[in-house]
């Protein structure tokens, strides 16, 4: 966090009156940094795949996952189900399979008639990109 430079008077404090000013610019540069650091880690873990095995290669590299996705209940279900790892093959791995945690309200790019749901075998028409990851 950026530290701001304190308005110091001669005798190496700040006025009284300023506090009120002092400590709203302070919490604003807090929540500005908060939010920005949050940001960036959140694109620098983000991809847009839409392959199937893609997406599960990137959930196991921990990314959140835009794809295209049908919207279909059955279809999430089987999404979770067949993108979950088996913990006792590799010593703490991440067993939860991937949900879905919301529509982007910005799309990654349009989708195309002929664009399908993310899902191996799901061959219905994707509705809208959907962002997956998986619960630890
Ligand atoms: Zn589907």
């Amino acid at each position: 966090m950026t530290v701001l430079p304190l308005p110091l008077n001669k005798s190496n404090s700040v006025n009284q009156a300023d506090i009120e000013d002092i400590i709203q610019e302070t919490l604003e540069r807090i929540h500005h940094d908060m939010y920005n650091k949050a940001k960036k880690e959140l694109h620098a873990n983000m991809a847009v795949t839409h392959s199937w095995s893609e997406f599960n290669a990137l959930l196991d590299k921990q990314k959140i996952i835009q794809a295209p996705f049908c919207g279909d209940g059955t279809c999430e279900g089987k999404i979770k189900k067949d993108s979950a790892r088996d913990q006792d093959l590799e010593a703490g791995a991440p067993s939860m399979g991937a949900k879905s945690l919301c529509i982007p309200f910005d799309q990654p790019m349009e989708l195309t008639a002929d664009t399908k749901c993310v899902y191996l075998e799901c061959d219905q028409p994707a509705k809208y990109y959907t962002l997956f990851g998986r619960s630890y």
